[in-house]
């Protein structure tokens, strides 16, 4: 059939998979020419909408899917939805919109970062995903650093995800400040997520001027947030760091009442 080769050569192959059933059916129920036109290609749009969607999440390397959808705002009052409004939309992208998230772990700063980076993706960036570590490292020892920055710099969103969890070795700032630097100048907006607070940035470092530049830049068109309260991973528990444990709250009462009774026989 000509229609089929023309389709193919045109290369709309969603239209081309579901005209066998829309036919019949817009002859059924007497639909326009032109209403016939535009749910076919609206078809065809919204299925490469969806291709793009996910070959760029599959870009992104993100650690574990997470959407803003699913982040329970009720566990963490001290968050607002509005909060993060402003890093939802293509602002993020044109404004340049920096984010540092810092907290204590389980309070959801990756989840936060990647469900702003999904959102991107949403409305027709790219992202990518990787943490402060695995950027340092692989940026220390590559031969081309202009080259090994290109993955890191090209992309619409940076999250530099767990910065400060471990002691880099020297020349771990220099790196970060390439990164930084580079993006800074391209106006491409970074999301960090932190346990530290800014100020031992410099210790975490070992360079406090080039950290302080880091800062800098990330929070001349950026915010700071501070997270706090429970762990999410432990929702409702206690982590005993005796035994490695989680006991629920009720259960580490007993057990702190438990330990008085022993200590006072
Ligand atoms: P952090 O990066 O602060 O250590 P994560 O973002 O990794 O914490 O959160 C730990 C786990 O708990 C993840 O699986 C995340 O999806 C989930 N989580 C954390 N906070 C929330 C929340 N408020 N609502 C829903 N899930 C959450
Ligand atoms: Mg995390």
């Amino acid at each position: 059939m000509a229609l089929e080769m023309l389709l193919k050569r045109l290369g709309l192959s969603t239209v081309e998979r579901v005209l066998p059933q829309m036919l019949p059916l817009a002859e059924k129920q007497q639909w326009s020419y032109s209403q016939l036109l535009e749910c076919l290609l609206s078809e065809e749009v919204a299925h490469r909408s969806e291709t793009r969607v996910n070959n760029h999440i599959a870009r992104a390397k993100f650690p574990f899917e997470a959407t803003i959808e699913t982040f329970d705002f009720t566990f963490r009052s001290d968050l607002k939805r509005q909060m993060l409004g402003r890093f939802l939309g293509p602002e993020l992208v044109s404004d340049n919109r920096s984010l540092i998230l810092e907290g204590p772990p389980g309070t959801g700063k990756t989840h936060l970062c990647i469900s702003i980076a999904y959102k991107a993706i949403q409305n027709g960036f790219m992202a990518r995903f990787t943490t402060a570590a695995a950027l340092i490292n692989e940026l220390k020892v590559a031969g081309d650093l202009n080259g090994a920055l290109k993955p890191y710099v090209q992309p619409h969103v940076l999250i530099i995800d767990e910065m400060g969890y471990l002691g880099y070795g020297s020349g771990a700032a220099d790196v970060l400040f390439q990164v930084v630097d580079q993006r800074y100048l391209k106006g491409k907006p970074i999301l960090f997520t932190t346990n530290k607070a800014l100020k031992h940035w410099g210790r975490v470092l070992h360079d406090e001027e080039l950290a302080r530049a880091i800062i800098d830049r990330t929070l001349h068109h950026g915010e700071y947030l501070k997270l706090d309260g429970p762990s999410y991973r432990l929702k409702g528990r206690t982590l005993d760091l005796e035994t490695g444990t989680p006991k629920s709250n009720k259960e580490a009462a007993k057990q702190l009442t438990d330990d008085k009774e022993v200590s006072d026989q």
